[in-house]
């Protein structure tokens, strides 16, 4: 019997160049993007991986985002 891995991915957030929108959270179903806390320099409350194991390599994020501040990686 073969037992696949789960394929692994890394969400990355450019932060300081995140507006805070929120559309991201919004489409990630697995619910991987939270909005942190703490405020970027433009002072915005920037998106950022919060259960990163959780992610599916979906894309969704990647594409609704309108400053395309994030990229994903497959690992
Ligand atoms: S790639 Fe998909 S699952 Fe991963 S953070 Fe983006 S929207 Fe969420
Ligand atoms: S969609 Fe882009 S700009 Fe909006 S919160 Fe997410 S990362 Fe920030």
């Amino acid at each position: 019997m073969i037992i696949k891995k789960k394929k692994a991915y890394r969400v990355v957030v450019k932060q300081e160049f995140c507006k805070g929108c929120n559309l991201c959270i919004e489409y990630c179903k697995p619910r991987v993007l939270a909005s942190s806390p703490s405020l970027n320099e433009m002072g915005y409350h920037y998106a950022e991986a919060a259960k990163p194991g959780e992610c599916t390599g979906c894309m969704a994020c990647t594409l609704v985002c309108p400053d395309l501040v994030i990229e994903v990686y497959g690992e």
